[in-house]
Order: structure tokens, then C-alpha cells, then sequence
């Protein structure tokens, strides 16, 4: 493949290398912390980019430098067929990674292909190992579901991460619980920092339990942590155990933001180009595709759009503008 000599390099000189593409906004959970309460507001099906024109999307911004690609949602795995998309971007050419998160409800059965289709690993969200706190945040009940969706992906050779949400009064006297979780399972499980991107506006400052205060926690029971070199370049630092047995990541975004080192992009549902998590409302690609614009028009758009990328939350916590529901989490993906 001849990549473009353009690159997808923003004013602060940073270099979009990983596109989150988010493919419904449609979930079979409803997280207190993601989805609007009592939500009906979907985006309507013709609005929702088709499969081929999600790969067309792809095509230029890997074109444009673009390595990694994850599939994101609302929940990915409610949209049918979800392994042809993978297949098709897993083809193109020039591609390192396809991965996907997952609140896992659905995975069991359909992990074999997904991996068929080109799948290399996949995030699996969990925030508690409590049956009635799983239906208080989640809404619905499969907690079971869940956890056996995270074993049949390692089973078929997927590389399992956990994802969880900590929430200070509703899942933060589980810290330890996941640490032990991620020594005996072997996957590495990442906590993350609760962002002002709630549809229910619950979210506050101290709601949010920092990376400092989670590692001490672990720390006070599990006694010493090694920090880690995170060859990926992810914005979760990584710590191992002293014993080396279990990986655990920390995703500090509020206490610590990593915003220097962004290297993502977004398209949402309905093909809307966000250069970063925080900006609304983004840029309209799904419009050039369908009113016909070309390749080079799109490809040159987009690299108008990644100039004006902002500088992300940094920039409004330095404001002090936090606030919740600054944009909707179940539309981007995270
Ligand atoms: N439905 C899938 C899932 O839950 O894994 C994929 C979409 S979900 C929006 C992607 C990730 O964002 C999940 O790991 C979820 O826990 C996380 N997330 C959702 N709302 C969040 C928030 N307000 N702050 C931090 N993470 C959030
Ligand atoms: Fe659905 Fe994922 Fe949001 Fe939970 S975090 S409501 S599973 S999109």
C-alpha cells in the first residue's frame, strides 16, 4: 500500500495513529455512569453509517497513517454481523491491529468468529463481582455471561483486557477484588478514571477515584507494585506485581490527563469525525460520503479537521470547567 506522505499531525504536533470507530449507539446495558437515564433518544438506522461505508472511512485514514483500529460503541456486539466488518477492515492494507470493547453479554457465543474474522484482543468491561451491584449499575442481570465471555476469548486465543470503571460508594471496596482478579486470570485488568462523559449527569469530582489512591489501596493489601514499560504506547500506565503475576493498568484521566500524547481519533455512529473525546460536535464525514465527494476531498478534509484538533481536557480542567455530561459516552465509544 502507498501511504499518503500526509500525516494526520494535529497543531500541538501530535500524530493520529489509532482510530476508535463507535458502530451503534445502541446497548443491551445501561451503565449509570455512560447511558442517559430512561434514554430513548437512538440515532435513526438510516442516519447509522452502513459496513461498507465505515470501510471506506477506514480506508482513507489508514491511507492517512492511521495502525489500529478499534471497534467501539454503544454495544458492538447488538449490530448483526458484526464479524463482516472486522473481516473487511482486517484486510486493509497496511492495517496492524483490529480490536474491540465489549461489555461481554454477548461474547460467548460469538467469539469464535470474531477471531475468524481477524480479531486480535478485546476489552472486556466489568465493574464488580457482585451479582446485585451488576444489575445496579448495569441495569440488566449476567454477570456469569460476562466473566464466561472473557474465558471463551482466551480460549480462543484472543489477548483479554478488563475494563473498570471505579466509582467511589459504588464499586471501590472491589479495587483489591480486580488486582486479585488479574493475578489469578493473568489478563490485565485497567482501571479507569470516571469522566464527566455520563448521559445521566451524576458525575463529580469525588466520585472519581484517582490512579494514586487505587494504587495505594492495592498496595496497603497486596504490598508492592512494580511500575512497567508500556511498549504499546497507551495511556494506561502498567504496574506488574513484584512476583511478575498479574498486570494491572491505571488510566488517570482527570487526576493525570495524557493529552500531550494523544494519538487517537473517532468516528461515531453517524460518521461524525471527533479529533478528540471532549469535542462537540465534531466534523460531518458520513455528508461527503453520501453526497458523493471524492476520495481526495474527504482525505483532504480530514486533514483540515486533525489541524484544529483541541487540546483536550487538560485544557478544561486548567479552566476548572469540568462538569458532567461535557459529551455522551455511549455515542463515542470511549
Ligand atoms: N459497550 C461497550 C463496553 O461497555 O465495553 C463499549 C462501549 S463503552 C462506552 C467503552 C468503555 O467506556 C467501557 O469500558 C466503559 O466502562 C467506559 N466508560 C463508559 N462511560 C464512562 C465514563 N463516564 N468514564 C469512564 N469510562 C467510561
Ligand atoms: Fe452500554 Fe458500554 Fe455504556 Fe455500559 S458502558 S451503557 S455497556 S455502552
Amino acid at each position: 500500500m502507498v501511504r499518503s506522505q500526509n500525516k494526520l499531525i494535529d497543531s500541538f504536533a501530535r500524530n493520529a495513529i489509532k482510530l476508535r470507530i463507535s458502530i451503534t449507539d445502541r446497548c443491551n446495558m445501561r451503565c449509570v455512569y455512560c447511558m442517559p437515564t430512561n434514554n430513548n433518544e437512538w440515532f435513526e438506522q438510516n442516519d447509522i453509517l452502513s459496513y461498507d461505508e465505515i470501510v471506506r472511512l477506514a480506508n482513507i485514514l489508514v491511507r492517512l497513517g492511521i495502525e489500529k483500529i478499534r471497534i467501539t460503541g454503544g454495544e458492538p456486539l447488538v449490530r448483526p454481523k458484526l464479524e463482516d466488518l472486522i473481516r473487511k477492515l482486517s484486510h486493509l492494507d497496511g492495517i496492524k491491529s483490529i480490536s474491540m470493547t465489549t461489555n461481554g453479554l454477548l461474547l460467548r457465543d460469538k467469539v469464535m468468529q470474531l477471531r475468524d474474522a481477524g480479531l486480535k484482543s478485546i476489552n472486556v468491561s466489568l465493574d464488580t463481582f457482585k451479582e446485585d451491584r451488576f444489575k445496579a449499575i448495569t441495569g440488566v442481570q449476567g454477570l456469569d455471561n460476562v466473566v464466561s465471555g472473557m474465558y471463551a476469548a482466551e480460549h480462543a486465543g484472543l489477548e483479554v483486557k478488563v475494563n473498570t470503571v471505579i466509582i467511589r460508594g459504588w464499586n471501590d471496596d472491589e479495587i483489591v477484588d480486580f488486582a486479585k482478579f488479574a493475578r489469578s486470570t493473568g489478563y490485565t485488568v485497567r482501571f479507569i478514571e470516571f469522566m464527566p462523559l455520563d448521559g445521566s449527569g451524576i458525575w463529580e469530582p469525588n466520585l472519581v477515584v484517582s490512579k494514586r489512591e487505587t494504587i495505594q489501596r492495592i498496595n496497603e493489601d497486596l504490598k508492592e507494585l512494580n511500575p512497567l514499560y508500556n511498549k504499546n504506547s497507551e495511556p494506561a500506565t502498567l504496574y506488574s506485581f513484584v512476583d511478575g503475576k498479574g498486570t494491572l493498568g491505571f488510566i488517570p484521566s482527570i487526576t493525570e490527563p495524557f493529552c500531550q500524547s494523544c494519538d487517537r481519533m473517532r468516528i461515531t455512529p453517524v460518521g461524525i469525525l471527533l479529533t478528540c473525546l471532549y469535542e462537540n460536535p465534531g466534523y460531518d464525514l458520513k455528508a461527503l460520503l453520501r453526497s458523493g465527494k471524492s476520495y481526495d476531498y474527504i482525505t483532504t478534509y480530514i486533514l483540515e479537521c486533525i489541524k484544529k484538533k483541541p487540546e483536550g481536557i487538560i485544557s478544561k480542567i486548567r479552566a476548572k470547567e469540568l462538569r458532567p455530561t461535557l459529551n455522551l459516552m455511549h455515542r463515542i465509544g470511549g
